[in-house]
């Protein structure tokens, strides 16, 4: 009956060396208020200069978003009291922003969408404030850290979508290497703006803002809340307030905290301090040029080149560190499938339950392709294996040094095997017998006796199948 319309606001601290506008430190999680100067701090006569590897990463994630870089653009002040804004003015882009109209593409249950992004540009991100007790303290060093925000149009049509958008705009800038994406430390935050109109209309309806949410499930989550809310005024006949929510995680629900008739008018006007930016049509191509592999080209060159799966590839694709931890394994042990289980399967099971990525992880590639190769060749078990891992994990030990130690080497030297093998049959002939006159059950048998004589060091696969020959020869 009514259709959901979705559009998202994305802010991504860039990781630069220094702030936006001053020689300050970008640095997450240093004391209280040491990366400050009188810059950031909003002192008078202080000047505020661009930072250009802010700039330039502004303009490769807007390339990378498909977006028109305009060839001239400025910034301007944007005015409003807080007391964690000690210019009492952000320093943002209004009418001429760095970059316009591209699109990201996202895949949707086999379906592949454009959405269409509105805009990008620069801006710096105000402190922070901590509540305790009675009063509230005030941290100014991420005052003047740089900030992209990424909008875009009333285009989203599920929380779904919206959660594949996000996804795939977190890959984007990570493999660009211009923001960590973080939203646990708030380098990366979702405004998300929806309203519902009814199927086939035109007019957009009137939209709601929600905030606060830290995680892109929560995003999802606060969305399928505000549809069923919104659904629920309208049904009864009334109408949307305009208003801005915040999400809380605690209850699962959208808080009000201001409505439209408190909304701000910031008087923006041209920063006077900072010059207007030229961008000539090479500056552009330059960067352009030099953008690094995307996740849906490597994606393609993954399926392409190693005859991976879909699932495979999504999933190794996430992080470029993984993608390009497969291919150095690859270029070593050149089994694609393998490798590729290993990485979805037990060691991201490691990364996981260590909280740790995988460079932090400190297993070289050649040790893995080293264990797989183990199990590959049937010397280990898959479950040895993973115990191997864990023990290779905790300790300093390589991986060959553990086998051993841990005695995991399987039998499957086919003259040891062959001789326990014999003995069974020749202990067991009511079995042999049984399984002539064809009870399939009492191969099972007779290979559990055969992992009981060799102390479950046989190869069951290598046992079985020796079993059978000789069985069929007698
Ligand atoms: P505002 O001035 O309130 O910030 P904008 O026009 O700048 O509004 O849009 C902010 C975001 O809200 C954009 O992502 C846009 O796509 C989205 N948006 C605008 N109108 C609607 C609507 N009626 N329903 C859902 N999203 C909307
Ligand atoms: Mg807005
Ligand atoms: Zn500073």
């Amino acid at each position: 009956m009514y259709e959901t319309v979705i559009g998202l606001e994305v802010h991504a601290q860039l990781k630069t060396r220094t702030k936006a506008f001053c020689g300050c430190l970008n640095e997450f999680g240093a004391p209280a208020n040491t990366r400050t100067c009188p810059v950031c701090l909003g002192f008078p006569g202080s000047l505020p200069v661009l930072n250009e590897m802010a700039f330039e990463h502004g303009m490769k994630a807007a390339l990378a978003l498909n977006c028109q870089i305009q060839n001239f653009t400025k910034f301007d002040r944007k005015h409003y009291f807080y007391p964690d804004l000690p210019k009492n003015y952000q320093i943002s882009q209004y009418d001429l922003p760095l970059a316009l109209d591209g699109g990201l593409k996202i895949k949707i249950k086999d379906r592949e969408k454009t959405i269409p992004v509105k805009r990008v540009h620069l801006e710096e991100d105000a402190g922070k404030l901590i509540h305790e007790g009675e009063g509230s303290l005030v941290d100014y060093n991420r005052a003047g850290v740089p900030l992209l925000e990424i909008v875009t149009e009333p285009e989203i049509h599920s929380p779904d979508e919206a959660y594949e958008y996000l996804s795939e705009l977190k890959a984007i800038l990570k493999y660009l290497e211009v923001s960590d994406c973080d939203m646990e430390k708030g380098s990366l935050r979702c405004d998300a703006n929806i309203s519902l109109r009814l199927i086939g209309a035109e007019k957009l309806g009137t939209k709601t803002e929600l905030k606060n949410m830290n995680s892109f499930k929560a995003v999802r989550e606060a969305l399928n809340y505000e549809i069923k809310r919104q659904t629920g005024i309208l049904e009864s006949g009334q109408r949307i307030i305009q208003e801005t929510l915040l999400w809380d995680e605690v209850s699962a629900k959208t808080v009000a905290m201001r409505s439209k008739e408190e909304a701000m008018d910031y008087r923006y006007f041209t920063e006077p301090d900072l010059p207007g930016f030229v961008l000539t049509e090479e500056k552009i191509k330059a960067v352009k040029d030099n953008l690094p592999e995307l996740p849906q080209a490597l994606k393609q060159r993954f399926i392409r080149d190693y005859g991976l799966s879909d699932y495979d590839v999504e999933i190794l694709a996430q992080e470029k560190r993984v993608a390009d931890y497969f291919e150095a394994c690859f270029k070593i042990y050149p089994q694609a499938k393998s490798i590729s289980n290993w990485l979805i399967g037990p060691l991201s099971y490691e990364l996981n339950s260590r909280n740790l990525d995988i460079q932090s992880l400190g297993l070289k590639p050649p040790e893995l392709t080293t264990l797989i190769s183990f199990v590959d060749q049937d010397k280990i078990s898959n479950l040895s294996a993973k115990e191997v891992l864990t023990a290779r994990l905790n300790s300093k030990k390589t991986v060959e040094e553990i086998i051993q130690e841990k005695d995991l080497l399987q039998i499957c030297d086919s003259g040891e095997l062959s001789a326990i093998i014999d003995a069974v049959i020749s202990a067991n002939q009511k079995s042999v017998q049984d399984y002539s006159s064809g009870k399939a059950n009492a191969l099972m048998f007779l290979v559990g006796q055969v992992m009981r004589q060799s102390k479950g060091k046989a190869n069951p696969k290598v046992a079985q199948e020796m079993l059978k020959e000789k069985l069929t020869n007698v």
